[in-house]
């Protein structure tokens, strides 16, 4: 035995007589106490986060996992990739796995490992797609990850990565989807969190290489706006730009020319000089630059290749179009430096969509039928002091991922056994679906009232929320705010993982598509290629969206084509067998051997981790149809001419020497727990 497989505590919970929050918490804590991290729920795996190198992850333990059924070895995450990828090889079925879980709980972590075990599994003499699977990692992570107070690198986007397979069950690409980057970084950064790391990295390697910053236009850190909007923490240099030479070998594995590669770091130049950019206030109504703003200007313009004019127009003057007719408005200070911010974000945000793009360019098979291994890494429910629209479409896609988790554990098996006339307990669980109502359901819901603002020339937060308070005052999971002094301000939802309080400040606009299209239609004549392309690059994944693009009645909010990007993830999703991979932070102080038990009792509520263990204990996880059943155990009886095939089905269990419990006959599927599918399983080998 290995030395993982120590046995301390129940490695399946499932198995435990105390199955209250209480029995699982002290399970979890016995087993992390003795540096075992990970614990199953029947086939879910619950990972504590170790925050310290735990030696189970080399390439001796991929082999000792390779080959061996889930629960066979001690519980660990390469089993369950090891299950996905056995089931698309004997199954022929998509396989996802979900990990959840929240801030700095190792989803991203755990996602890499089971990339990584994938990749060795499967690993041959060419493994060069291999090695572009994982560099995409590297990349995705230097543009869209963080220090935050939560977590030092935290994802701030989801993703779903699809490991595609072909015939021989050898990798042959990747698909990656993205979500929701977080906006709001690229300009401002609380106390305590930073800007993408990528920014420092580039400018980190400006210090060291006088030719980047040259060609960059790079300076000291300290110099930019954009990277000193709360505190400045001392950045190591060298470790930043050891990192820049990270991502520029993975930028070369995956094929991006050199060209493509400076337009990158080109935009990312210019959004820093857009920070710094102050303006002057001429007479209240117009606004021009700074003396110093100068620099910036002529800076930004070469970098991106327009012309200095064509640039000052995007930044002091708006144009409207009013039936036909573009009338231009000179931008009020204020509106000038807020216009500024959202032309960096939307600069940033396009490029992060651009690079998976051009990523999966290089690693997509180019077979939409190719069958797939996913693995979806997205953020977990937030309930901070002060929760705003992000938090709201991140707790909407964890509703959506709760109702499909339930879907699949809870609803789906019950429906099967009523449907099938067999004998099980009622069990218990949070139904989310008015919650998911009260956000999505048209025609007449949060996200539909929200829009409607969008859509108004005057549109306003009051607006929307005064139109909530009155459309949704009866409703069971909405409350008008904590308590009647903030009803002007707040709107309350009652999520399954509990209340959110959200304020309503900022909603609006931060919906609104505000996509700097003049900005992107100058681009789109730039002198160089790179800026060239990517203003005229869409999202794939909008332009096939079934919402009208263009006229500005039916523009797309932020909110719309989320949701439609969420309810395809749910869709492919429903069609693949899942597996969960439930991640548990043990404390918030990022340290190795500190358990809080009521932090990690929190997280075992919203993940739903006692409903689970009481569904497969009480349950029956296998089913098999009464053909199939028969084909695989036949051998195991020697009588096999009984007149009624039910009969034949009850000796074959019988003679197992299984006690009936343990099994159930419906209408036309065998229903096993654990115990008697694997006594059957031993019984056939040994025939
Ligand atoms: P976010 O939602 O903020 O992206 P996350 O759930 O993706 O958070 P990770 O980035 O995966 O969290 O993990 C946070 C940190 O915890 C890692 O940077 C690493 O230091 C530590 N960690 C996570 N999993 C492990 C592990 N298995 N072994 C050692 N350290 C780990
Ligand atoms: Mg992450």
């Amino acid at each position: 035995m290995m030395s993982i497989g120590r046995r301390v505590g129940f490695a399946d919970m499932t198995a435990m007589s105390e199955i209250d929050e209480i029995g699982i918490n002290q399970n979890l804590n016995v087993r992390y106490n003795s540096d075992i991290i990970y614990t199953y729920t029947g086939s879910i795996l619950l990972a504590v986060n170790p925050y310290k190198t735990i030696n189970i992850f080399n390439k001796q333990t991929i082999s000792e996992y390779h080959m061996c059924k889930l629960g066979d070895l001690s519980p660990h995450v390469f089993a369950v990739a090891e299950a996905a990828y056995t089931s698309i090889v004997d199954d022929n079925i998509n396989q996802a796995c979900v990990i959840s879980g929240e801030s700095g709980a190792g989803k991203t972590e755990s996602t890499k490992f089971i990339l990584q075990y994938l990749c060795t599994i499967t690993s041959n003499v060419s493994s060069w797609v291999q090695q572009q699977i994982l560099e995409a990692n590297t990349i995705l992570e230097a543009f869209g990850n963080a220090k935050t107070t939560r977590n030092d690198n935290s994802s701030r986007f989801g993703k779903f990565m699809q490991v595609c397979f072909d015939d021989n069950n050898c990798i042959k690409g990747c698909v990656i989807l993205d979500y929701l980057l977080e906006q709001s970084r690229i300009t401002f950064q609380s106390v305590g969190e930073r800007n993408y790391h990528i920014m420092y990295q580039l400018v980190a390697q400006g210090q060291k290489n006088i030719g980047i910053a040259k060609s960059f236009h790079l300076r000291p850190p300290e110099f930019y706006k954009y990277l000193n909007t709360s505190n400045s923490e001392k950045i190591n240099m060298n470790i930043e730009s050891k990192k820049f030479d990270a991502v520029t070998m993975a930028f070369t594995v995956l094929q991006i020319p050199q060209f493509v590669i400076d337009g990158v770091f080109k935009v990312l130049s210019s959004i820093l000089w857009l920070g710094n950019i102050e303006f002057i206030d001429v007479d209240g109504e117009v606004t021009d630059f700074s003396r110093s703003d100068q620099e910036a200007i002529s800076i930004i313009s070469n970098l991106l290749g327009l012309s200095r004019c064509d640039f000052k127009n995007v930044l002091l003057i708006r144009q409207i179009n009013v039936r036909g007719n573009i009338t231009e408005i000179p931008l009020k200070i204020k509106e000038a430096l807020e216009n500024r911010h959202a032309l960096a974000k939307a600069l940033y945000s396009k490029t992060f969509t651009w690079l998976v793009s051009k990523i999966n360019n290089c690693t997509n098979p180019g077979q939409d039928d190719a069958k797939f291994l996913g693995v979806l890494d997205i953020f977990g429910f937030e309930n901070f002091s002060h929760n705003s629209f992000e938090q709201l479409c991140i707790n909407y896609t964890n509703e959506k991922l709760h109702k499909f988790f339930n879907h699949y554990v809870f609803a789906l098996e019950q429906s099967i056994y009523e449907h099938e006339g067999i004998h099980f307990n009622h069990v218990e669980f949070t139904d989310n679906t008015p919650c998911l109502e009260l956000l999505e359901k048209p025609p007449r819901c949060v996200f539909k009232l929200l829009t409607e603002q969008c859509h108004m020339p005057k549109g306003s937060d009051s607006a929307f929320l005064s139109n909530m308070h009155t459309e949704f005052e009866s409703h069971l999971n909405y409350i008008k705010g904590s308590d009647r002094r903030h009803w002007k301000t707040e709107f309350g939802i009652k999520h399954y993982a509990g209340l959110v309080i959200y304020a309503v400040g900022g909603f609006v606009e931060k919906n609104r598509d505000v996509q700097q299209d003049v900005m992107f239609e100058y681009m789109s004549c730039s002198k160089d290629v790179f800026i060239k392309d990517l203003s005229k690059y869409q999202d794939i994944q909008f332009i096939n969206s079934s919402y009208p693009r263009g006229s500005s009645k039916s523009k797309c909010t932020v909110s719309d084509n989320f949701r439609h990007q969420l309810q395809s993830l749910i869709d492919v999703l429903q069609n693949t067998k899942p597996w969960y991979v439930r991640c548990i932070k043990p404390n918030l102080q990022k340290r190795p051997n500190n358990y809080n038990s009521s932090l990690v009792l929190d997280q075992l509520k919203y993940l739903g981790v006692v409903d689970i263990i009481r569904i497969r204990r009480e349950g029956f996880p296998i089913h098999f149809s009464h053909e199939d059943f028969e084909v695989k155990y036949k051998c195991l009886i020697k009588n096999k001419s009984f007149e009624h095939p039910q009969k034949y089905l009850t000796n074959i269990l019988e003679k197992s020497g299984m006690p009936p419990t343990e099994w159930q006959i419906g209408k036309t599927k065998i229903f096993l727990r654990n115990a008697a599918y694997e006594l059957l399983e031993t019984n056939r080998k040994d025939k």
